[in-house]
Order: C-alpha cells, then sequence, then structure tokens
C-alpha cells in the first residue's frame, strides 16, 4: 500500500504508515497506534513526526505516483 517515509534529514522514519499503526524500519510486527497524538522519532536527528501527518504524507505520496504513472500513459498514447 503506502511506501516508506522519510525524514527531511533522509534517514527512514518507517516503513509504512496504515490507518492502524506503523511498521518500523528493519522490520518487525504492526505498531498500532494508542492515539490519535502518536508521534514517530527519527533515529538521527530526534526530529518528532505526528503520525497522522505521516499518513498524509503517505497518502500524497500514492496520489502524485497514481498521477506520474497517468502522465506517463498519456505521453507514450500521444502522437509526436
Ligand atoms: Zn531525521
Amino acid at each position: 500500500m503506502a511506501s516508506p517515509i522519510s525524514c527531511i534529514c533522509g534517514a527512514r522514519l518507517v516503513e509504512e504508515v496504515t490507518d492502524r499503526g506503523i511498521y518500523p524500519v528493519g522490520g518487525g510486527p504492526l505498531i498500532p497506534f494508542r492515539r490519535t497524538t502518536d508521534y514517530v522519532m527519527c533515529d538521527s536527528c530526534f526530529r518528532t513526526y505526528n503520525v497522522r501527518s505521516l499518513m498524509e504524507r503517505a497518502e500524497t505520496a500514492e496520489t502524485i505516483e497514481s498521477l506520474e504513472h497517468l502522465a506517463e500513459r498519456v505521453e507514450r498514447e500521444e502522437p509526436d
């Protein structure tokens, strides 16, 4: 479903964000959200991210990806 999400410093934050929790970097079981104010901390720079904002980023990334695929298809179908 979602792709991995990275910190702005470049370090991987989570493997995947779902509506029920996150999958930690390096594998492992789902870590369920306990409340809507859960945070994820970067191991490298210790920035914290609200999980809800991460979920929004994940959804945005998927939307962008699908739009890019759509654009590729349109480009191929257009005559030169
Ligand atoms: Zn970081």
